[in-house]
């Protein structure tokens, strides 16, 4: 195993909720409550789970996007998370994100020449403007886009080719990680698959690193080499790819895998309704989080919280199943591994 380019340590992140004339804090939301992780270089691990689970949150705070409240972000074997703003400057040029909106993200008042040539001249990577220029070129062809489009502005694209823009700007600045919080999510379905399949060409032209954000597990399953499931501000479940895709191990995992599409027809396990809604991350659950949406849940699910341990070699679970002789654990051996034959 080669050493991690990120590793997360028991990451907190409790936003105050304040309220009256004095703005007391009379609660918090629990967005994220306790997440490690590590990605090795070259790797892409993929943190998924519903809208609202914290995994966004998760992206921010490894980026400094604001304050964590507790536990460690690591990155290259330095910790970042209270580094002062001057000593992580240079941090900072080595993590790089795409976001959802392509729209948004775009200075609409600059060039595209300007918006990539901003960040190699802001981290002083270039030796002189023809070198600007060079790189310019290089990185308009690094993500399949013609280079004389550097002259014209973000409104004149697509959808897709401004992420692509997107993309080529986050490239500029020579990142060893890239953060990529639903960046496929509001695009077109055919535009979708191009950008993946970019997106996964670069990791492997470049070697990065990638944490790819998403509710999406139909996508997750092209772009990854491991998945983590997060559920209500804490990770459920972490595997590599097949084992997770072929034989989850957490109740949730099981459920949000039954609703994705299969392309042979019948191959599909039955879809699991999940009972009830989110609940809120200002009051989770005592015990386990899911325990009252979980179809397996006992009486020890309502009490004591499951922690995360390796059921066999890199799969993680937090579940109380687990505990229980393998006839009583609905989750226990491959039973899921012929109906997702495919994967
Ligand atoms: Fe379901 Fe209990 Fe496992 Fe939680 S610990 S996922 S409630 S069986």
């Amino acid at each position: 195993m080669s050493k991690p380019i990120l590793e997360v340590n028991d990451l907190k992140k409790h936003f105050p909720i304040r309220a009256g004339f004095f703005g007391g804090i009379t609660g918090h939301v629990y967005a994220v409550d306790g997440v490690s992780f590590s990605i090795e270089k070259g790797e892409t691990l993929s943190l998924v789970g519903e809208s609202g689970c914290g995994k966004s949150t998760v992206g921010k705070a490894i980026l400094r996007l604001f304050d964590i409240t507790g536990g460690q972000v690591v990155l290259d074997g330095q910790r970042i998370d209270d580094m002062p703003a001057g000593t992580l400057r240079p941090m900072r040029r080595r993590m790089q994100v795409v976001f959802q909106d392509p729209y948004s993200s775009l200075n609409p008042r600059m060039r595209v020449r300007d918006i990539l040539a901003e960040p190699i001249r802001n981290f002083g990577l270039a030796k002189d403007a023809a070198d600007i220029e060079r790189r310019v070129g290089d990185l308009m062809d690094r993500v399949r886009l013609p280079r004389d489009a550097v002259n014209r502005w973000p409104h004149e694209f697509s959808g897709g080719q401004r992420q692509r823009i997107c993309i080529a700007r986050a490239l500029a600045a020579e990142p060893d990680l890239i953060i990529c919080d639903e960046a496929v999510s509001a695009l077109d379905v055919s535009v979708k698959a191009q950008i993946v399949n970019l997106l996964q060409d670069l990791q492997k032209e470049l070697g990065l690193a990638m944490l790819f954000i998403s509710h999406d597990l139909a996508i997750v399953e092209h772009m990854t080499h491991r998945v983590a499931v997060m559920y209500l501000g804490r990770i459920v479940e972490v595997a590599p790819k097949r084992q997770l895709f072929a034989a989850p191990k957490h109740p949730y995992t099981e459920a949000l895998l039954s609703a994705v599409p299969v392309p042979e027809p019948g191959a599909a396990r039955d879809r699991i309704i999940l009972k009830g809604d989110v609940p809120s991350p200002i009051r989770p659950p005592k015990g386990c989080r899911f325990h009252t949406r979980c179809p397996y849940a006992f009486d020890r699910c309502k009490q004591e919280e499951p922690v995360l341990r390796q059921t066999e070699q890199g799969h993680w679970s937090a579940c109380h199943l687990h505990d229980r002789p393998a006839a009583e654990n609905p989750l226990a051996g491959e039973r899921g591994a012929a109906v997702l034959a495919h994967h």
